[in-house]
This record gives structure tokens, sequence and C-alpha cells, in this order.
């Protein structure tokens, strides 16, 4: 059967010359069985890392529309490279950038969105048995200037081109040879998952299991995109497919993900009036610093205190804001730590099961390991602990979810 296939490839799977080569007879190899193919690529390696470094050179804080005219090149560099190691193997291919495409973007240099793509110079190109192979990670804005989609966004261009194009599947292929259960390095009985659904994976890369574009997932969902992860280094090893519902029957658990990039403030003896949970988060929202877990006390009736995470990133600014507002907001002091990490145990139907979050906090128990703070959702249970209990709490919760599963 002839299928319409997109597939990504990451900067470290077209690093180098030998690399190209490798990927382009992987791609050529699908053509000659018939298929007609879309190949979305990333700059090659630490090119956009690179690129930056230099405009910093320059200038600590370059425009934003040059950079961006900067950027773009890296991707350019390896759409081209790529047609020329598909022509030396006696295929049809045809490189193209944003411009060239009409992939229209949000004008929003350095992140913007994409608004709409006019296929039809792909679709001529693929009607004419031509490979087609697209730089990753750019758009034209109204202006007709180029612009960039944020790091990692290349994958959300190939989802794109996929939904637009009404691809069969859209193959993302990297390092990371599809998802499992766990970090492999932290739990080594850790599996891979043969499929994951939207939602679910959402909450995993989202909690620091770095694999996919976030955006990716997001309008692969709203489109209805078929994503399989798969591995670069092994065409031919299964990866995970990543879908609307994973099973028939909901799983309770389909993975487990550690996120060290993480501190918590505690916002302490808040006067406690209507409003106090506005006050203090508007004054972080006003500042671009984004929260996840919150946990307000009771109080003592005069009183209250709140913690909550940010990113390592955040923190200083979020103290700072706290600190210059304290009169304002009425509270007696800050207190923050670093040393904490987030664990979040993903799966469909987690909170309606009864038990689920009783198992966890009893493999917590069973370890030895505090727990700072708790959040939940449909679809995911977090706690906040201390960061050096973070692997072993994941050996942890991962075999009880393991033996849970399985009775
Ligand atoms: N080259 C860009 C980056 O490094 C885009 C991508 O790789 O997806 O962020
Ligand atoms: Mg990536």
């Amino acid at each position: 059967m002839t299928m319409l296939i997109v597939q990504k490839y990451g900067g470290t799977s077209v690093a180098d010359a030998g690399c190209i080569m490798r990927v382009a007879e992987r791609i050529v190899q699908s053509h000659r069985a018939g298929h007609k193919m879309v190949v979305v690529l990333s700059a090659q390696g630490d090119t956009t890392d690179i690129l930056t470094a230099k405009a910093r050179e320059i200038a600590p804080d370059p425009s934003k529309r040059e950079l961006d005219m900067l950027l773009v090149t890296g991707e350019q560099q390896a759409v081209a490279l790529m047609a020329m190691a598909i022509h030396k193997l006696g295929a049809p291919a045809l490189s193209m950038n944003a411009v060239q495409v009409g992939i229209e973007a949000t004008s929003l240099y350095g992140n913007a969105r994409i608004r709409r793509i006019r296929p039809e110079r792909i679709t001529r190109a693929l009607e004419l048995n031509s490979i087609v192979i697209v730089a990753g990670f750019q758009g034209v804005n109204r202006y007709g200037d180029m612009t960039t989609l944020g790091r990692g966004a290349s994958d959300t261009t190939a989802v794109a081109l996929a939904a637009v194009l009404g691809a069969d599947v859209c193959e993302i292929y990297s390092d990371v040879s599809g998802i499992f259960t766990a970090d492999p390095r932290i739990v080594p009985v850790a599996r891979k998952l043969p499929c994951i659904s939207y939602d679910e994976m959402l909450e995993l890369a989202s909690m620091g299991a770095q694999v996919l574009h976030n955006r990716a997932v997001e309008m692969a969902k709203r489109h209805r995109v078929k994503l399989v992860l798969r591995s670069s280094s092994r065409f031919d090893d299964e990866g995970t497919e990543i879908r609307e519902e994973s099973t028939m029957e909901k799983l309770l658990f389909s993975g487990l993900a550690v996120d060290r990039d993480v501190a918590r403030i505690s916002v302490m003896g808040l006067v406690d009036r209507p409003g106090l949970a506005y006050h203090v988060f508007s004054l972080l929202a006003k500042e671009k610093i984004s929260v996840d877990i919150i946990l307000q006390t009771a109080g003592n009736g005069q009183t209250k205190d709140i913690s909550f995470t940010v990113a390592h990133e955040h923190l200083d600014a979020a103290l700072k804001v706290l600190e210059t507002n304290r009169e304002q907001i009425g509270f007696d002091m800050t207190t923050y730590d670093t040393q904490v990490a987030k664990l979040s145990v993903i799966g469909a139907g987690m909170t309606t099961n009864y038990g689920v979050a009783s198992s966890m906090f009893e493999a917590l128990y069973d370890c030895g390991v505090n727990i700072h703070l708790i959040s939940s959702s449909e679809i995911k249970i977090t706690v906040l602990i201390d960061e050096n209990a973070a692997d072993r709490a994941a050996r942890a919760i991962h075999e009880k979810f393991t033996q849970l599963m399985q009775d």
C-alpha cells in the first residue's frame, strides 16, 4: 500500500556526512517501496547553539530579527546536504525552506507559531515523484521575514506538515528510541511502551521526559496525526506510537518521570484574607514566571503559608518580586529549597482508580522518602521530594506499579 509518510530527523541523526548518508539510504528505501516521502530536518548537531554563541560574541542581546535570520541557516544547510545525499543514491529530491514551502507563522521572533501552511508546492513535487526535504524550526511572518518557532520546534514543523498533507504517519527519529516506563539510566528494568495516549505523552514531556516538543504533541492530538517515535541508530526497532487511546481498557500506569529542574518557594505568614493567593500569583504571572505544584496550608485563622515550585531559572526573579512586594501582599518571610525534585506517575485513570495514590505513598514510605508537596490530576500524581532521594524513590515506585499492573 502506498503511504504518505512524514519523517523528522533530529540534529544528532544528521550530525555529519556519514549520518546524512545513512539517513538518506533509509529515506530512499521507503521511497523505492513506493511511498511518498516528506522529510523534516533539524540543524546538524549543535549548529543552533553554535550560531547562537556566535551572535552573542558580537552582541550580548542581538536584534531578534537578525538572530532568526542567522538561526534559520542551520536547518537550510541540513536540508540542502540531505537532498545532495539522496541525489547521490540516484533518487529525486528537492529541499525547501519555509518561504519556499509557504509556512506562515506569527511575527514573534524566536518563538513564532505556525498559522497555516500552503501545501501546493510540496504536493506538486510529490506528484512528480520527488522526495521533499523541508527545513524544520522556521516560518515566514506577515512581513515576509523568517522567524523561528522555538527551540526543539522541528518536531512541530513535522506534525504540522503531516496534518496539512493528511499523512498516514509522522515518524520522529532521534537518539531516543521511544517512550519508556521510566528513564532506563535510573530504573534499569524500565520497559519501552508500544503505545501511549496524547494526554499521557503531554504529561510526560512537560514533566521532564524531554523527547518531543510539547507543541508537536498538542498539534498531533488536535489534528489526529498518528505519531511514532523511533530510533535513528536502530531503524528496525519498534518505536512508541502516540495516539488517542493507548489501550481498550484504561491502563493504570504508563510511566514515571523525574524533573530535577525545580525549586520550592514558601511564603510564610500570609495575612489570611480573601485574595491572598491572587496577589501572590498575579505578581509572578506578570513576571512571566510559571508555577507548578501549589500548596496552601489551612492556617491558624490569622495567617497561612503558601508553597509552590518554579523552574531553577525563575527562582531569583520570583524571590525578588515577592520581597519587593512584601508589605503590599502582607507576609512574614520567604524560604526556598533548590535540592528538590518532582516525581510524577502518569497513567490513564490515575485518580479514578482506587488505591493508586496510596500505593505511591506506600512505596515512598517503604524506602523512607519524605514528601514535601503533592498534586494530582486525572492522569498524573506528582510529589515533591528531596533531590538526593529521587533515584531511589523512582525505583521503588516503578517496582510497586509494575507489581500492581500484574495483579
Ligand atoms: N535546531 C533547532 C534547535 O536546536 C530546532 C530543532 O532541533 O528542533 O532547537
Ligand atoms: Mg528535539
